[in-house]
């Protein structure tokens, strides 16, 4: 199969302040920024990335934690990267709150996610252990990872693990 794949949506959600530019930035290395639909709405990425030898196209959308705009990530997306801060308890309970609110708005899909704890370098200020992060990915049904932005620390292995999980999806259909 040569077709080229269609571009996959891959959405960052979560509460201000967890890194979610940060991603974008790394992500963005090499990409284009495109004009969104809605500027207001999210800042968005496409780029082509190598994952398990295989090309993949993934527009990846910044987003502004604000509960008027929520529907319209619910929607957009076809995979989530759902950030906390391990430093931040807050939002790590934001996260949970997110992840109900996905559960409600696209009840019959399986869609992709993956929980992601940021800033796993900054253990002295750790609120939330890595047991409480695994143990509510594993209630809510997506993989999880620890990450850190600032040392690059695991957020290739994010986005190409949900480049995985589409690709799962896709291939079960
Ligand atoms: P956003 O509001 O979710 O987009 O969060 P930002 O990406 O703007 O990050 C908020 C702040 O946290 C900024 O000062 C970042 O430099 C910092 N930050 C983001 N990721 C990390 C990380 O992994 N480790 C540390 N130490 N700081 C981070």
């Amino acid at each position: 199969n040569t077709e080229p794949e269609s571009p996959y949506r891959v959405v960052l959600l979560g509460a201000s302040g967890v890194g979610k530019t940060a991603f974008a930035r790394i992500f963005d290395g090499a990409a284009d920024s495109m004009d969104s639909d809605d500027c207001e709405l999210y800042e968005m990425f496409e780029k082509v990335i190598e994952v398990d030898g295989e090309p993949a196209v993934v527009t990846l959308l910044d987003t502004w934690d604000a509960e008027v705009r929520q529907p319209c990530y619910m929607q957009t997306g076809d995979a989530y990267l759902l950030l906390y801060s391990i430093t931040d308890r807050a939002s790590f309970l934001r996260a949970s709150e997110l992840r109900i609110t996905l559960r409600r708005s696209r009840p019959a899909q399986h869609t992709p996610i993956i929980l992601v704890g940021n800033k796993c370098d900054l253990v002295r200020r750790r609120e939330v252990s890595v047991a409480e992060g695994r143990t509510c990915a594993a209630v809510f049904d997506c993989k999880f990872i620890e990450t850190s932005a600032a040392m690059q620390h695991n957020v290739w292995e994010a986005f190409c693990g949900i480049v995985r999980q589409l690709r799962l999806r896709r291939d079960s259909k």
